[in-house]
């Protein structure tokens, strides 16, 4: 098999590092010819003296930094490494500033293998048309559109009734939901089954992660949201399924553990040995699955609503709760007022059919704004967004 020539965008976060680790353990199948963190100045460093990473740049650098001779800076200097000669772009930059990165990777015609699901939330369509132009493809490292993936692979589409993603339910699907809004960040980020970043970590407590997740199904795999479902199953060994005509469901199980489907995203669908260990069924059981509560959950219903309007709705969708999220984070913001705010904004936003990618760009900063204000934040202070500059680590 020839090495494949990897870029790997947010190679210090929690995806990244994950990468990484897969990436070094098969070192004559994976060559890192390009990576791009946010700040992280020394954990890249010490990744491209250890990969042997010919190129490299930091997004947004802490001022006093001591940036090495020779990479890059800023938003320019990544979406130039993203559209490097390779066999695969990984993107798990947080959140919509991976947007432009991705865009230049799918310009290029490299495959991408993304985690960041807000691109395609935000920009779907866009992302989409830019795939089909220059016929790259998107391959899914989110656990559930991996498993999603693996169920399709040798089906015919046609014979497809439903997606079904699994939900952990995050960190208070038994906590009763009048006392949500006193909830806590450090509360929040208990997840119950998954270690990862914090932003997707809080959106599994409101149940937005999975919002998210049904309108990235969407886009990925182009089916209509009636036919996308979710269902709590706790223990998250069962990543998701796919129910056929026949009345056939496969579903994909592992432990969870997010190396497996980064492995077979950036290997573009080959197994490789000894990944992960297999999960223990009998250990595991039982698998226990039950419907969403609206109640407790109304995220996911807002999600959906953004996604059947389309346009630029999920656009306005993901910027509001990136920007709530970060605000909460913060204790700018109360937990039951993510979804508020996300909702009004959904409600209030225009409608544009076939957007651009300036009418969504347009859409991101003017739901920015507008939870900026209601949450009275000072100026600059919110999550900034496909534009790059302050923002998650
Ligand atoms: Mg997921």
């Amino acid at each position: 098999m020839p090495t494949r020539r990897v870029i790997l965008l947010g190679a210090t976060g929690s995806i990244g590092r994950q990468a990484v680790d897969v990436i070094s353990r098969f070192p004559d199948r994976f060559e890192v010819v390009g990576a791009v963190a946010r700040r992280d100045a020394a954990g890249l460093g010490a990744l491209v003296e250890r990969l042997g990473v010919g190129r490299a740049a930091l997004v947004a650098p802490d001022p006093d930094a001591d940036v090495p001779t020779g990479w890059g800076v800023g938003l320019e200097a990544a979406c130039e490494i993203a559209a490097l000669p390779a066999d695969v772009v990984c993107v798990a930059i947080t959140g919509a500033a991976a947007l432009r990165p991705t865009l230049a990777a799918l310009d290029a015609g490299t495959t991408v293998a993304t985690a960041t699901k807000e691109v395609l939330v935000m920009a779907g369509e866009v992302v989409r048309a830019r795939a089909r132009r220059s016929g790259s493809r998107i391959l899914p490292i989110d656990s559930e559109h991996s498993a999603l993936w693996q169920c399709l692979r040798g089906e015919d589409p046609a014979s497809v009734t439903r997606l079904i993603l699994t939900a952990s339910g995050g960190a208070f699907r038994d906590r009763d939901p009048a006392t949500l809004a006193d909830a806590t960040p450090e509360e929040a980020l208990r997840h119950p089954t998954w270690n990862m970043g914090p932003k997707v970590t809080i959106d599994c407590a409101t149940m937005m992660n999975k919002g998210l997740e049904v309108i990235e199904a969407h886009f990925l795999f182009e089916i209509d949201y009636p036919r996308i479902d979710v269902l709590i199953h706790p223990s998250s060994v069962v990543h998701s399924l796919v129910e056929f005509h026949d009345g056939a469901t496969k579903a994909q199980i592992g432990a969870p553990d997010m190396r497996v489907p980064i492995a077979l995203a950036l290997a573009d669908g080959e197994r490789l040995p000894g990944v992960a260990a297999p999960a223990d069924l009998a250990a595991l059981s039982p698998l226990a699955f039950r419907p969403v509560d609206p109640l407790r959950f109304p995220a996911l219903g807002v999600a959906r609503r953004a996604g059947e309007r389309g346009g630029v709705v999920p656009a306005i969708l993901n910027a509001a709760n990136e920007v709530c999220v970060s605000a909460f984070l913060r204790g700018a913001c109360r937990f039951d007022q993510i979804t508020d705010l996300v909702g009004e904004a959904v409600e209030a936003a225009p409608a544009v059919a076939g957007p651009s990618l300036d009418d969504v760009l347009d859409a991101d900063a003017w739901a920015r704004r507008r939870v900026t204000e209601a949450l009275a934040l000072p100026a600059g202070a919110a999550v900034s967004g496909p534009g790059g500059g302050a923002g998650a680590a």
